[in-house]
C-alpha cells in the first residue's frame, strides 16, 4: 500500500463544541468536487492511479483506506479529542487489532467485570497465542499494582463495566507506576464520547463498540479506536490494512449519520435513565440498583470527576430467584428482551444466561452476575411508558414469586 497522505497529519477538530464537531468534523463539502454536504457512500474497492504508485487522494484499495470511512474516522477523532481515529468491522475486531500489537509472552491486565465477548476473546483466543491475561477489580488499584509485571503491556479498563456498572478512576490508573511500554486502553462503549473522553484523563486509546451508543440505531456492528500516539496509530493502521477487519462504506455512512445526533440522544438517554433508576431504587421488589449517575453508586464521586453525565445503562438485582427474573423479562411490553444496548429502543436482558454466558460460572458468581441480576438499556421512548411497563412486569414477577412460595 502506498503511504497514506494523511498518516502524519493531525485529525484533531478545529471546532470547540461537541455537537458542532459531530456534525462538521471531517465532513467538509470542499473535499468533493461536487461540494456534497452529506459525505457520499463510496463502495469502490479500488482507485485509479495517475501513474504506477501515484495516487490522487491517497487511496489505492479500500481495505487500506476509503473516503466514506475516512470521513467517519476523522469525525470520531475530533469527538474524543484525539489526533487519529480508526474504524473496524466490529468492536471485537478492534479489540483483536489492539491485542495484535503485542507478541507472545506479553501480559495484559484486564478489568475483571469486562464485557463477556472481550473476556472470551482474551481467554479462549488470544491466550492460545502465548499472551497472558490477569483479571482484576480495578475499583481497588492495589489489585492492579499487585498484578503488574515487567512484561505488562496493556491495562484494559472498561468503565463503567458491562454489566454491573463498576467505575474505574482513569486518571489514577494513568498515574500508576508501570513498565515504560505499557499502554492504557479504555473501553468507552457505555458512555459514548459525549459523556466521557478517556484520552483527556491519560488513556492511550479510547475504544468503542460503535454498535451501541455511537451509532445508536441498532443497525450496524462496528468498532472505533481513537489515539493521539503517532507510533500506536501507525501500528493500528498497519494492522487494519494487514489483517483486514474493516467496515463497509455503507456501514461507515450509517454510523457517521448516527453520530450527528449523539449529543441529543445521550442527553435524553440520561434524563430517562435517571428517572427509571430512581423509580427502581424506590421499588420494594428491587434489592439493589447500580446507576453511576445517582449518588447511591459507590463510585459516584469518580464518575462526577471524569464524566459529564451518564448513559441509559442500569444494572439491578431483583428480590427473588431465576423464575422472578424470567417472569419479569418475559412480561415486558415496551422494553424488548434482547442483547445489545445503546439504541433508541429500550432493551432488557439477563446477563447470566444471555450476554455473559461465556464468562466462567465461578467468575460470574464473584462478579454478582447471578440469577436475579438484570441489565437494561433505557431508550428514547416517553419515560412514563417505560416506568409503567417496568411496573406491570414487576407486579407479575412479584406475584409469581409469592405463588411459588405458598405452594
Ligand atoms: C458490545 C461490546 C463490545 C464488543 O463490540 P461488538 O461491536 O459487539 O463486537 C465491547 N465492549 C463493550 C463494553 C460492549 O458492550
Amino acid at each position: 500500500m502506498a503511504e497514506n497522505k494523511e498518516c502524519s497529519s493531525s485529525w484533531g477538530t478545529p471546532f470547540s463544541g461537541f455537537a458542532t464537531t459531530a456534525i462538521h468534523n471531517g465532513q467538509d463539502p470542499e473535499q468533493w468536487s461536487s461540494m456534497m454536504v452529506v459525505p457520499p457512500i463510496t463502495p469502490s474497492t479500488t482507485f485509479k492511479q495517475v501513474s504506477p504508485g501515484v495516487l490522487t487522494d491517497g487511496y489505492d484499495y479500500s481495505r487500506g483506506g476509503n473516503p466514506t470511512r475516512r470521513c467517519l474516522e476523522k469525525c470520531v477523532a475530533g469527538l474524543e479529542g484525539a489526533k487519529y481515529g480508526l474504524a473496524y468491522s466490529s468492536g471485537l475486531a478492534a479489540t483483536m487489532t489492539i491485542i495484535n500489537t503485542l507478541k507472545a509472552g506479553d501480559h495484559v491486565i484486564s478489568t475483571d467485570d469486562v464485557y463477556g465477548g472481550t473476556n472470551r476473546y482474551f481467554q479462549k483466543v488470544a491466550a492460545k497465542f502465548g499472551l497472558e491475561f490477569s483479571f482484576v477489580d480495578f475499583t481497588n488499584l492495589d489489585n492492579v499494582k499487585a498484578a503488574m509485571k515487567p512484561n505488562t503491556k496493556i491495562l484494559w479498563v472498561e468503565t463503567p463495566t458491562n454489566p454491573t456498572m463498576k467505575v474505574t478512576d482513569i486518571r489514577a490508573v494513568a498515574d500508576l507506576e508501570k513498565p515504560s511500554e505499557c499502554i492504557i486502553v479504555v473501553d468507552n462503549t457505555f458512555m459514548s464520547s459525549y459523556f466521557q473522553r478517556p484520552l483527556l484523563h491519560g488513556a492511550d486509546i479510547a475504544y468503542h463498540s460503535a454498535t451501541k451508543y455511537m451509532n445508536g440505531h441498532s443497525d450496524v456492528v462496528m468498532g472505533l479506536i481513537t489515539t493521539s500516539n503517532d507510533e500506536l496509530y501507525k501500528k493500528l493502521q498497519f494492522l487494519q490494512y494487514a489483517t483486514g477487519p474493516v467496515p463497509s462504506a455503507f456501514d461507515c455512512f450509517l454510523v457517521n449519520r448516527g453520530i450527528k445526533t449523539l449529543a441529543l440522544r445521550m442527553e435524553q438517554h440520561q434524563k430517562n435513565a435517571v428517572k427509571v433508576a430512581t423509580w427502581l431504587q424506590g421499588h420494594s421488589g428491587v434489592e439493589k440498583v447500580n446507576y453511576p449517575g445517582l449518588p447511591s453508586h459507590p463510585q459516584y464521586e469518580i464518575m462526577k470527576k471524569q464524566a459529564t453525565g451518564c448513559s441509559g445503562m442500569i444494572a439491578f438485582w431483583l428480590k427473588g430467584d431465576l423464575q422472578t427474573a424470567k417472569t419479569f423479562l418475559q412480561s415486558l411490553k415496551v422494553f424488548i428482551l434482547a442483547e445489545s444496548l445503546g439504541g433508541y429502543e429500550s432493551l432488557a436482558e439477563h446477563p447470566a444466561i444471555m450476554t455473559h454466558a461465556s464468562v466462567p460460572a465461578a467468575q460470574r458468581e464473584v462478579l454478582g452476575i447471578g440469577d436475579n441480576f438484570i441489565r437494561i438499556s433505557v431508550g428514547l421512548e416517553n419515560v412514563e411508558d417505560l416506568i409503567a411497563d417496568l411496573d406491570q412486569a414487576m407486579k407479575l414477577a412479584v406475584s409469581e414469586c409469592w405463588k411459588l412460595r405458598s405452594v
